[in-house]
């Protein structure tokens, strides 16, 4: 289940300090860089727009089972504003939806395409925040939400806001929304202008001690297979600064070994079919090539067609078993349209827009081939 995405064990603490019923309109979450900052973010707009209450108000946490998480984690959900540098819009759920077909409304998606269109294939895609980003974001703010509840912006980080941003962002927060909450993150608070820090909540976000992030990286690397020494673990913890995520994403991606462990990875779990966990699949898989992830996964769904249409398999036939049951409860309809999806994938990895988003996408297309 994908209960605990974003929460890292360093942050229980910080966590069971969060009221969901009764957040200040503005928070600044702040730390070091490569701690998770982003993902407890992400999780914290997760659960204050979930709607299952229970989970809301006792577990505190999203349920991921009603539909206003469902819309969050396919990046549909019309409250949820998240504004982040083009370099890391990977990062935000929308994004992955925008290569699949899933053509639906997405207000807030219609940042200046044509520039877009023109300029992604050889511009360097910028790490600060442009100042229309927050302008057209800001913009639509005054309005009740969609959804009646309210409203989760999600600015990261930001300290890479330019001035007149900033001062649009502090405008805002002065006459702050009704409804509206403002989650702030920040790698750099002393870069953050005074007037902004003084109008927000901050919570300090800590770095992991050195024993529970060594922890936490073997586990990652024994969940993904991949074998390394103790002593090239503390290497690399020590080597990141303390920032765990960049250390655990280095293991990964280091040397040919984390690429075979990737793809055998994926046909593992996509041998579990309606049961695949597409959240901790892609944590684990997204470091290698996206190229050699797409064509295992189209040789997979292309025996699955091939058993449904000739009882043949071409590619895994060492994977009969799992196979010839996907096979079985796959809705055929479904199967051929993912298998399109897949064949789209291929073009828009030529992007070079691989990412882990864009597998988790993939992997929730795949997941619903076998409901109804
Ligand atoms: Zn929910």
């Amino acid at each position: 289940m994908t209960i605990n995405q974003g929460l890292y064990p360093w942050f229980n603490q910080a966590w069971s300090e969060i009221n969901l019923g009764n957040m200040p309109h503005a928070t600044i979450i702040h730390g070091q860089t490569g701690i998770g900052k982003f993902d407890f973010a992400l999780h914290l707009a997760k659960a204050l727009l979930c709607e299952s209450p229970e989970s809301n108000q006792e577990l505190k946490k999203p349920c991921c089972q009603c539909e206003a998480c469902h819309w969050f984690d396919t990046g549909n959900h019309p409250d949820f504003l998240g504004i982040v540098p083009e370099d890391q819009a990977t990062l935000l759920p929308h994004f992955a939806m925008e290569g699949a077909d899933g053509s639906e409304d997405k207000p807030r998606k219609s940042k200046k395409k044509a520039d877009d269109e023109t300029d992604k294939a050889d511009k360097k895609l910028s790490s600060f925040i442009k100042v229309d980003q927050v302008r057209e974001a800001l913009e639509g703010i005054n309005t009740a939400p969609h959804r009646g509840r309210q409203r989760v912006v999600l600015l990261n980080p930001i300290e890479t806001l330019q001035a007149v941003s900033a001062n649009t962002l502090l405008k805002t927060l002065e006459e702050p929304p009704e409804s509206t909450l403002f989650i702030l993150v920040s790698d750099r608070l002393d870069r953050v202008l005074p007037t902004i820090r003084s109008r927000c909540r901050l919570l300090a976000f800590p770095r992991p001690q050195t024993d529970e992030a060594l922890n936490w990286l073997k586990q990652e690397l024994m969940n993904a297979g991949v074998k390394v020494d103790l002593p090239t673990i503390e290497l690399k913890l020590s080597q990141s600064g303390g920032a765990v995520l960049d250390a655990r994403d280095e293991l990964l991606g280091s040397g040919e070994e984390g690429n075979t462990v990737a793809l055998d990875l994926l046909l593992q779990s996509l041998s579990n079919g309606e049961q695949i966990n597409w959240l901790s699949t892609a944590e684990s898989i997204f470091k290698a090539p996206m190229s050699d992830l797409l064509v295992t996964f189209e040789r997979w769904v292309a025996d699955l067609l091939s058993i449904q249409q000739t009882g043949q398999i071409r590619f895994y036939l060492t994977k009969k078993n799992d196979l010839e049951r996907c096979a079985k409860t796959a809705r055929p309809n479904k199967l051929a349209d993912f298998w399109r999806v897949l064949l789209d994938a291929r073009r828009v990895e030529l992007h070079a827009l691989a990412t882990r988003v864009q597998i988790e996408s993939l992997l929730i297309r795949y997941q619903e081939i076998y409901k109804d």
